[in-house]
């Protein structure tokens, strides 16, 4: 097939926090160099133009980014020192911190708030809005920002180095085949490709496979966060205030908790965070995040408000130990693609913004020595260690491995971790943590006789009021795809779903995807089979992560398709 190639500086994969922030400061530490040359202040090479692109796979800037959030300005400071007078869009600075236990039925305040979630100093944002605002302030320097162009492929020369990435072809009908709107993806050939697209990339996965960059490195470990926002009738919750809670609905061996903040004009934001590491097959998220808001509190904190939006997304919680390497030749990964966030925090916008800075910082002197190897990019390592990110993900470097022995060990460990500055020991350590896929059990461990729900959900009930199922949470998430194209949920062998994984674990993809995507459905002749309703997607990343046999490979649908996470 023809395709067009366009030779381009640098590309940056995925317009979220982490690349926006490192295209515009590499376009700024560019413009600020050749004006020094041309104002005689600098004797050295000028740069000339650089040719910078970001490709995003959502309809807008923002349409796929989705997070709590509780931003710590740090890092957005350190780009645009005065963003708050640039109009950047937060929604409130936190005015209180809340930390509940909640019991089935009780509620019981903290006097103290744990010290990672203290929010003093920070602010609500609504990442969406941040991003697409951010989008604005690259586009202002002159980037180029392509919506609705997922990166398909990576491309590579014969040695394995990275040139560039190739978008995704648009018009191929589900049959595989040509429509008349059809157009080839291009190959951006680039000097650097950097990798942000968020967790679980399609794109990073495959390089960190290929070129064996998790060896040596723990595995990833993942939560998923389901979240609505509500419309208060009144100002019952006020704005700036932000609430963590931990307890209900999760059990004792599953890592969970939720969050309540304040927005402006009465909009509620709360959601559950479920570990992906989870041991009972029959959980569900979303479930477990409809019985969180039946709990009394939150019940009663909702009455008379209305659910007006909806979004699902994976997290990634393993902290430094499981991040792969960040450079290769000619690639840079940033941001949660990466593994920025802190997970006992509760935040990495900071860490994702800092990390496109320190790529960028890292290009910008690859530029000048006209030199994109390895041995070159390896810089943006060293900065790392260099920065504040390392002491911070240090200090919570075995958070999560605690919580593989229970929710009070687990706490036990957050507790001790404070003290000790990070250290570990015995069966705190996090070495030798299985994936978390690995870590759910099969039905007859569980002593399941079948995959009926109602074992565990016996209480729950959908009454489009307080609580939804999915394909109305899924509606309040705006997702669209073209119905005719190939679904982007390739299962590699579905013999394995009807038979061993019925028995096994009961098909779970059923129940950890937020979306309905995976059904169980009788093929007419008395038998189940996979049916994948992949126009459902919210692209949060679970399945890929999740399925206990990890046959499910998410890929990039065509341009545009997916959520549109406005005000989210
Ligand atoms: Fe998430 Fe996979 Fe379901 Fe899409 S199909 S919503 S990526 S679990």
């Amino acid at each position: 097939m023809e395709r067009e190639s366009l030779e381009m500086d640098v590309v940056f994969v995925g317009a979220g926090p982490a690349n926006l922030s490192g295209a515009f400061h590499l376009a700024k530490l560019v413009a600020e160099h050749n004006s020094a040359i041309e104002s005689g202040k600098l004797q050295a090479k000028s740069l000339g133009e650089i040719q910078l692109a970001v490709i995003e796979k959502g309809s807008s800037i923002g349409a796929h980014v989705l997070s709590g959030a509780v931003m710590d300005p740090k890092g957005l400071a350190e780009l645009i020192p005065d963003f708050i007078e640039q109009g950047a869009p937060v929604e409130s600075a936190v005015k209180e911190d809340h930390f509940l236990y909640l019991t089935p039925r009780r509620a019981i305040r903290s006097p103290i708030t744990p010290p990672p979630l203290r929010n003093h100093g920070y602010y609500i944002v609504s990442l969406n809005r941040l991003t697409a605002w951010l989008g604005e302030k690259c586009e202002e320097v002159g980037i180029n920002i392509f919506p609705e162009f997922p990166g398909a492929e990576m491309l590579y020369d014969d040695d394995d180095r990275v040139i560039g990435v190739r978008t995704g072809d648009k018009g191929i009908d589900k049959e595989g085949k040509r429509k008349p709107n059809f157009e080839p993806g291009i190959d951006l050939v680039a000097k650097v490709t950097v990798l942000g697209e968020g967790v679980r990339g399609s794109l990073t996965k495959k390089l960190i496979q290929r070129l064996g960059l998790a060896e040596g490195r723990e595995p990833q470990i993942y939560s998923l966060g389901v979240k609505e926002l509500w419309e208060l009738p009144d100002d019952r919750y006020p704005t700036g205030r932000v609430t963590h809670t931990l307890g209900f609905p999760s059990d004792q061996w599953t890592y969970g908790g939720g969050w309540i903040y304040g927005m402006q004009n009465r909009i509620l934001n709360l959601g559950y965070v479920t570990g992906l590491d989870y041991r009972d097959p029959l959980i569900d998220p979303h479930a477990e995040f409809q019985r969180f808001k039946s709990h009394p509190f939150l019940a009663k904190l909702l009455d008379g408000g209305k659910m007006i939006r909806y979004g699902a997304k994976a997290i990634v919680a393993g902290g430094m130990h499981t991040m792969p390497k960040l450079y290769a030749d000619g690639v840079l990964i940033v941001g949660d693609s990466a593994g920025f966030l802190n997970a006992a925090r509760l935040k990495g916008i900071h860490s994702a913004i800092k990390s496109g800075m320190l790529a960028a910082e890292t290009i910008f002197e690859a530029l000048l020595a006209d030199d994109f190897s390895g041995a070159r990019l390896q810089n943006y390592e060293r900065r790392v260690r260099e920065s504040w990110i390392t002491p911070e993900l240090r200090r919570y470097r075995n958070f999560h491995a605690g919580f593989r022995h229970g929710r009070w060990l687990g706490m036990v460990n957050a507790g001790l971790q404070y003290i000790t500055g990070g250290r570990a020991w015995g069966i705190f350590d996090r070495d030798h943590q299985e994936p978390g896929h690995e870590a759910m059990r099969k039905l007859s461990v569980y002593g399941y006789q079948n995959d009926d729900p109602a074992q565990r959900y016996k209480d729950l009930r959908f009454d489009g009021v307080l609580t939804f199922n999915k394909v109305t949470d899924v509606y309040h998430a705006a997702v669209a795809h073209a119905e005719d194209q190939p679904a982007h949920l390739h299962v590699l062998d579905t013999n394995v779903c009807a038979a061993r994984c019925a028995n096994e674990y009961g098909n779970p993809c059923q129940r950890f995807c937020p979306a309905a995507v995976y059904e169980m459905a009788d093929n007419g002749n008395g038998e189940r089979r996979l049916q994948i309703n992949f126009s459902n997607c919210v692209h949060c990343k679970t399945c890929d992560i999740m399925d206990p046999y990890q046959i499910i490979n998410w890929v990039t649908p065509e341009g545009g398709g997916g959520p549109d996470y406005k005000g989210m």
